[in-house]
């Protein structure tokens, strides 16, 4: 049985304080969600004020982005280890807007993912489609890819607790959804790949997130399917009204079994 995972991106949105009170609100409305996973990512440098707020709670928190050296001449980089020393436990790698606004490669999110073991993380390593890409019949070429690159040379283990998140590029920020099935058919092409290429136990234990304008009113059909084992959730993880409905949505789902 996967437990769901629930993850906020706030991405380059909310001050400290701004992103303290949040992390208060979700605190005080997530209290009694136990039953499912929950991150948020704020921007790096909000993470120890956030981190302070959560403490004792059950939200944990991811970075956004590390590069993959330990340390060095990396101007305006942040590494796996110094993420994990203010209290992060995930980190996202490879978001779209990473890949596509920052010239990101399948090589680099290679790194990035070893890194991130490497420094005492868990990624959450994001992939998906463009809409031309789409269109082109090519979505589970891309995508699959996308997991088999950044996954490379990972031991059955590690890769067991990897969440990927299937994020296709043409629903992030756009309102436009992937329809329930259209989430299951690409969550199910990426745990085949994984049950052929890795020990049954990863298929199995890996947990599928869908990205993609996740909001209250769709995320119980998106997350009442087979293989979609959670969210990650960017506009609406920015209001604690709007999150809190989402993982509600979850939690009812758990409940109904
Ligand atoms: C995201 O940033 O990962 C995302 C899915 O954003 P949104 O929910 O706003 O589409």
């Amino acid at each position: 049985m996967r437990r769901m995972f629930i993850a906020g991106n706030w991405k380059m949105n909310r001050s400290p304080t701004e992103a303290a009170s949040l992390a208060d609100q979700l605190k005080r409305s997530l209290l009694d969600h136990t039953s499912v996973d929950i991150a948020v990512a704020p921007t790096a440098l909000a993470i120890p004020a956030v981190i302070a707020k959560l403490k004792h709670s059950n939200i944990h928190v991811a970075g956004q982005n590390i590069h993959h050296q330990t340390s060095g001449a990396y101007t305006g980089e942040i590494s796996a280890e110094m993420l994990r020393s203010t209290g992060c436990e995930y980190v996202l790698i490879g978001h779209s807007e990473r890949r596509h606004k920052f010239g990101e490669s399948k090589e680099n999110t290679q790194q990035k993912v070893q890194a991130a073991f490497r420094g005492g993380l868990l990624p959450i390593l994001c992939v998906g489609e463009t809409l031309e890409q789409r269109q082109a019949g090519q979505a589970a070429m891309v995508t699959t890819q996308q997991v088999a690159a950044a996954m490379a040379f990972l031991p059955a283990d590690q890769a067991a607790a990897v969440t990927i998140a299937y994020e296709p590029v043409w629903a992030i920020g756009t309102g436009h959804t992937a329809s329930p099935t259209q989430a299951q058919e690409m969550h199910a092409i990426i745990r085949d790949w994984l049950r052929k290429n890795y020990p049954l136990f990863v298929s199995k234990q890996i947990r599928i997130q869908y990205g993609g304008s996740v909001k209250p009113h769709n995320a119980a059909a998106l997350l009442s399917q087979a293989d979609v084992d959670g969210a990650l959730v960017g506009g609406a993880s920015l209001q604690a009204d709007s999150f809190t409905a989402i993982i509600e949505a979850a939690v009812a789902l758990k409940k109904a079994g």
